[in-house]
C-alpha cells in the first residue's frame, strides 16, 4: 500500500535546506515594469517581456476583437477542427518575417521543442548539445532516442571532435542567445561545422527573436544566416513578443515532416485564435518600432557601465539577459530577498537551472524601463550585495 509521501517530504526538506527550494510569487496585475505583490508596487527586472508587450493596448484589443470573432477556446488540435485563419495567417506572416518558406505554430516552446527534435531523429541517428541548452532542448535530444552528446558550452572544437565517425542522421542544437547567460552560441562556426559534417542545424531563439537584428528578426537575421545556413528555426511568442506559444520555421519539407510526425503537435489543443491575432499584432509592433530595441540597448549598457563601476561580476553578455553570479544558492536567495524588501524583482536562479556553484541573480531589461530604474537597481544591488557577504 502507499506509504504517504514522507520520502517526498524529506527530499523538500533535504532542498530548504540547500537553498534550492523553489516557491512562486502570486503577481496581481498585468505584467509590466510595475508588478504588485502582496499589496506592494515593485520594479520588474527578470520578466521575458523584453520590448513591454504583454500588455500593449493594441495587443489587448486584437485580442478582444478576436474573441468576439472566435470565442476562447481553439476546441481541438490543429489536425481535426482547430487550425483557424488566425493560426494560418500568423504562420504565413512568421514565415516572412524570418525569411523561411514556412512556419508551424506550436502551443508552446517546450512543446515546439520536444516534438521537432523528436520527428527529425530518432534511433541510429545522433543529437548534438551545448552543455547550456534550456531544459526543452536536452529533454528533446533525450526523449528522441537518438544518441545523445553534450559538448562543451560554445565550444565548435568539442562539438567537431564528437562529430567524427558519427552514422545516421546527425542534428545539432543550440540556444542562440542562452537563456540563464545571456551570451550568443557562436553560429557562423556552427553553421561551417554543421555543412562539413553534413548536420542538420537547429537553432532556438527564444531570446533573441524580436530582441535582436534590424526589426526584431533575431539572432539568425543578426548574422545573415538563410535557411540554408539554419534549416530549423524555432521562436517563441512569450517572451520578446509579448504573447504566448512557439513555432518552428524553416523548409517546407521540414514543416511537412513535423505536421505528420511531431507528437507534441498532433496531439496536443491548438493556441487559442485570439493568441494568434494578439501575436499578429504585437509582430507588427515589433517590426515597426525599433525604438524599443534601442532604447532596450542603450538600458543595458547603462547597466554594464554603472555594474562595471561598481565591481560587480558581469557575465560576457550583449543582450537584455545580464546575470550576475554569486555561487552560492543560499546567499544568492538573500541577495535576490533583500533585493525585493528594496522594492526590486530579481530572480535567484539556481542549481539544477545552471551548474552547481554559479548560483545567479538573472536581471533582465525591458523597453519599459527607465534610466532612473536601472540607476535605482545599481543601488540597490551594491547595498544588497554588500549585506550578504556581512560587510555591512
Ligand atoms: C522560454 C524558453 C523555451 C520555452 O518556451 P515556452 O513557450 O515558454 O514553453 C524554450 N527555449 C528557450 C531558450 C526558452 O528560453
Amino acid at each position: 500500500m502507499a506509504q504517504g509521501f514522507s520520502k517526498l517530504a524529506d527530499n523538500l526538506a533535504v532542498l530548504a535546506a540547500q537553498g534550492l527550494y523553489r516557491s512562486r510569487r502570486i503577481i496581481d496585475a498585468p505584467q509590466g515594469i510595475h508588478v504588485q505583490l502582496e499589496g506592494k508596487t515593485i520594479i520588474n527586472f527578470c520578466s521575458n517581456d523584453y520590448l513591454g508587450l504583454a500588455n500593449h493596448p493594441a495587443v489587448v484589443l486584437a485580442f478582444k476583437q478576436a474573441v468576439d470573432r472566435y470565442g476562447i477556446g481553439s476546441g481541438s488540435a490543429h489536425l481535426i477542427c482547430g487550425h483557424s485563419t488566425a493560426h494560418h495567417q500568423l504562420e504565413e506572416e512568421l514565415a516572412a518575417f524570418t525569411g523561411r518558406e514556412r512556419a508551424l505554430l506550436f502551443s508552446t516552446g517546450y512543446q515546439a521543442n520536444l516534438g521537432a527534435i523528436a520527428a527529425l531523429v530518432g534511433r541510429g541517428d545522433a543529437v548534438f548539445e551545448d552543455r547550456l541548452n534550456h531544459a526543452s532542448l536536452l529533454d528533446g535530444g533525450l526523449l528522441s532516442g537518438a544518441r545523445f552528446k553534450r559538448y562543451a558550452h560554445a565550444d565548435v572544437a568539442d562539438l567537431a571532435h564528437h562529430l567524427t565517425n558519427v552514422a545516421g542522421n546527425k542534428l545539432i542544437v543550440s540556444d542562440g542567445v542562452f537563456s540563464m547567460d545571456g551570451d550568443f552560441a557562436p553560429l557562423k562556426n556552427l553553421v561551417d561545422i554543421a555543412k562539413h559534417h553534413e548536420a542538420w542545424l537547429m537553432i532556438d531563439d527564444a531570446h533573441g527573436l524580436g530582441v535582436i537584428g534590424a526589426q526584431g528578426g533575431g539572432l539568425l537575421a543578426h548574422y545573415g544566416l538563410s535557411q540554408a545556413d539554419v534549416p530549423v528555426l524555432m521562436g517563441t511568442l512569450g517572451k520578446a513578443l509579448g504573447t504566448f506559444g512557439a513555432f518552428i520555421a524553416g523548409s517546407e519539407v521540414l514543416i511537412e515532416t513535423l505536421i505528420q510526425k511531431a507528437r507534441t503537435y498532433i496531439y496536443t489543443t491548438a493556441l487559442p485564435p485570439a493568441i494568434a491575432e494578439a501575436t499578429r499584432a504585437s509582430l507588427k509592433i515589433v517590426i515597426t518600432e525599433s525604438w524599443r530595441r534601442d532604447k532596450l540597448n542603450q538600458l543595458i549598457a547603462r547597466f554594464r557601465l554603472g555594474a562595471g563601476q561598481l565591481g560587480l561580476a558581469l557575465m560576457p553578455s550583449v543582450s537584455a539577459i545580464q546575470p550576475i553570479v554569486i555561487g552560492d544558492s543560499q546567499k544568492t536567495v538573500a541577495i535576490s530577498q533583500a533585493l525585493l524588501d528594496a522594492g526590486f524583482l530579481v530572480s535567484a536562479i539556481r542549481p539544477p537551472t545552471v551548474p552547481q556553484g554559479s548560483a545567479r541573480l538573472r536581471v533582465t531589461f525591458s523597453a519599459g524601463h527607465e534610466a532612473q530604474h536601472v540607476d535605482c537597481l545599481l543601488d540597490a544591488l551594491a547595498k544588497a550585495i554588500l549585506s550578504a557577504e556581512g560587510r555591512v
